[in-house]
């Protein structure tokens, strides 16, 4: 079963029996979500929010700024899907959050700071979440020397293209050194901000946008650097009916093809003590666990260690869910429970796959002073020398 119409979620929401399961990752006596750690009240737990929500739809609770207050402040982490025991409905927690937010928004009762994100990406001049003029990619077609046609588009995401370009460039670099055939499009947004936080009234214009600039490039492969646009591109663009033609991969995939191939080696040692972040997106959201520990562990003098929570256990860095839109100094304190936790290891550098979770843990570590250094996967990659072959 897939949550696709009001009426899915409205059918299965009273399975929650509030057996409170979800808010607690027994394997370590400890709160696994967020928001019921912040708030330690049942209503912010995901058992309670789903009660709240089965009281919306059975109209004896009404809509009102308070309530949606409380199922706009979770990160959609996912991670009481891994802790929820009751199968067959675990899956869908997420969705129902999610779900119940775009009523919100069909109620009038979206928070005033997540609707900055569908004001921007909705402006004819920016099509991003973040304020930013609407870059076409055409400079960085000319910078890179890239054609019109290829068999590669590399969808940059507006994180990456407006607040992260190191990584950005870092990923472009890497994708002209190992001689992918690729080309960039006038990307807008790939719309998870306002999937997450339920303002999805233009996201099929979004798509249909996005996928008809991809389809005039003949590229049959995607890729991106981000684990929100991966989850977005891969998951949520099936669900709301494209049926595109093309694969999507995430870079980290890429690098771990190119790897098992022979096709690149590395020709130099990354001598310092990292330790990974799950990004939610990838890890819980698409079960992409194993490829980004296998990369950085083949990369020559890096010594790799696992924070106690990793996997699908991993506590989110905060940023997801328009969380740290809604609720800033909340975002960063769940970054710095993620960043006390990877102190533990005894790690210099806390490394992940995404711009998003780079972000709100660079915030958290400026903040916190907590002396990290702070890199993506794929800027490490950028730091080594590479020997390519054919
Ligand atoms: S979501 Fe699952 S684990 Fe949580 S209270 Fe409901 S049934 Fe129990
Ligand atoms: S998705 Fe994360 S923050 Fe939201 S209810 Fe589940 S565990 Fe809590």
């Amino acid at each position: 079963m897939e949550i696709k119409t009001e009426q899915d979620w409205k059918d299965i929401v009273h399975r929650c029996f509030r057996c409170g399961y979800c808010k607690f990752t027994h394997e370590f006596s400890d709160y696994n979500c967020p928001s019921y750690k912040k708030h330690l009240f049942e209503t912010y737990s995901t058992g309670g929010r789903l009660w709240l929500i089965y009281g919306i739809i059975s109209g004896e609770i009404p809509w009102s700024q308070g309530v949606a207050n409380v199922i706009y402040a979770c990160s959609t982490c996912g991670n009481c899907t891994e802790n929820c025991r009751f199968e067959k409905f675990n899956d869908f927690l997420v969705d129902i959050i999610e779900a119940a937010r775009a009523e919100a928004v069909a109620n009038g009762f979206c928070p005033e700071k997540q609707k900055a994100l569908i004001e921007r990406i909705e402006n004819q001049t920016m099509f991003n979440p973040y304020g930013e003029l609407n870059s076409d990619n055409d400079d960085l077609k000319k910078e890179y020397n890239l054609p019109d046609e290829a068999e590669w588009v590399y969808f940059i995401g507006c994180t990456s293209n407006y607040r992260q370009k190191n990584l950005r460039d870092a990923t472009l670099r890497f994708l002209k050194k190992t001689n992918i055939d690729f080309t960039l499009i006038d990307e807008h947004c790939c719309c998870s901000p306002v999937m997450r936080t339920g303002q999805i009234n233009s996201v099929k214009d979004f798509i249909n946008y996005n996928i008809n600039q991809i389809n005039k490039t003949g590229a049959k492969k995607i890729i991106t650097s981000c684990a929100g646009c991966y989850r977005t591109l891969k998951k949520d663009w099936l669900k709301y009916g494209f049926d595109y033609g093309f694969q999507v991969f995430h870079t980290v995939e890429l690098v771990k093809k190119l790897l098992d191939d022979g096709k690149i080696k590395f020709n130099s040692e990354y001598n310092k003590t990292v330790t990974y972040h799950d990004p939610c997106h990838l890890g819980r959201h698409m079960n992409l666990y194993e490829i980004p520990r296998e990369v950085y562990k083949s990369i020559p003098g890096i010594d790799f260690k696992e924070m106690k929570r990793n996997r699908e256990n991993a506590w989110c860095c905060g940023a997801g869910g328009g969380v740290k839109i809604g609720y800033p100094e909340w975002s960063l304190e769940i970054s710095k429970e993620r960043l006390d936790e990877a102190k533990l290891t005894g790690a210099s550098v806390i490394s992940s796959v995404c711009p998003f979770c780079r972000t709100n843990l660079t915030d958290a570590n400026n903040k916190y002073n907590m002396g990290f250094e702070v890199i993506d996967l794929v800027e490490i990659l950028d730091e080594l020398e590479l020997e390519i072959s054919d």
